[in-house]
């Protein structure tokens, strides 16, 4: 028995899409495995996968402006209201539900509370606290956590085409979530990656990334925030290597440790969640960068 809807919700790049796209091809799969496992061969299965499936809708807040308005949802609302073209079911993917606006999730609600039978939602979120309540208690929740670092590395090598060494540090980049390092296979990750981390190590990272792309900028400064965790654990459990997310830098951390207490280590990491949520609300990247490399400071 299919419910009407799904929240796969988690932290960011752990593959509550890939999930999401997974189930999707699981209910509409016309093969004889009625386990939800898509067979990949059948006519259905095919249709998805190269995203031709009349029956399979996808709102992904990433190909929009960052938000998911009223308009889309009412498109999206009007056409769950209709049969199925050739499926039993019609399968909506919003990915990105806790990036709707207010007014679109009071419409979506709508059609939440009077369901078209044969209409399946799967939705994902990063963010569960920003999604209303009212749309919380009509869905099955499904959490997904952080995956192991082991299978972290075995995604990003497989998936990313990264071996060795760079698929070792981008998994423990990860924390468990190898979305966050994929996307072009993990190069882009790994060229900003070295921009961030020898900013840091120069002392010139709040400078010269002030005229960034805001979306750079959050995810440099999410590096950031790996290289001050790491320096976090150097000051609390001393020389203990094999716990730093960024192990090909051990000798600057060590050497900025020395130059941190615990106290500041850990005031530099509220500092840049306090950026990276500011920047996130769309403050102006160039004075939140400025005001944080204020409140670091050289450390
Ligand atoms: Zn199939």
């Amino acid at each position: 028995m299919i419910a009407q809807s799904y929240l796969f919700a988690g932290p960011k790049g752990i593959g509550k899409r890939l999930l999401a796209d997974r189930f999707a091809r699981g209910i509409l799969c016309l093969g004889e495995d009625k386990k939800m496992v898509p067979c990949g061969s059948c006519a259905s299965c095919i249709k998805a996968v190269s995203g031709n499936h009349p029956d399979l809708k996808i709102v992904d807040q990433s190909m929009l402006d960052g938000s998911i308005g009223i308009d889309e949802v009412r498109r999206l609302c009007a056409e769950a209201s209709l049969k199925p073209y050739e499926a039993i079911r019609k399968v909506f993917i919003i990915d990105g539900i806790d990036r709707m606006t207010e007014e679109a999730s009071n419409a979506f609600l709508k059609t939440l509370e009077e369901p078209n039978r044969s209409t399946t939602f799967l939705l994902t979120a990063d963010r569960v606290m920003k999604i209303p309540r009212t749309i919380i208690s009509r869905v099955q929740v499904l959490k997904c956590n952080a995956l192991p670092i082991a299978d972290c590395e075995a995604v990003i090598s497989s998936v990313g085409g990264l071996d060795g060494a760079a698929s070792s540090t981008a998994a423990r980049f990860s924390c468990g979530a190898p979305g966050l390092v994929l996307g072009d296979g993990g190069k882009e990750y790994l060229a900003l990656r070295e921009r961030a981390l020898s900013g840091l190590e120069r002392r010139t990272f709040f400078d010269s990334e002030a005229g960034a792309p805001r979306d750079e900028v959050i995810q440099m400064l999410e590096i950031a925030l790996t290289w001050y965790r790491d320096i976090l654990v150097l000051r609390s459990l001393g020389n203990s290597s094999g716990k730093l997310i960024n192990a090909d830098r051990s000798e600057a951390l060590r050497q900025f440790a020395s130059q941190n207490t615990l106290e500041t280590a850990r005031h530099a990491i509220e500092y840049v969640v306090t950026a990276i949520n500011e920047i996130q609300e769309n403050a102006n990247t160039k004075l939140a960068l400025t005001m944080l490399g204020a409140r670091i400071g050289n450390r």
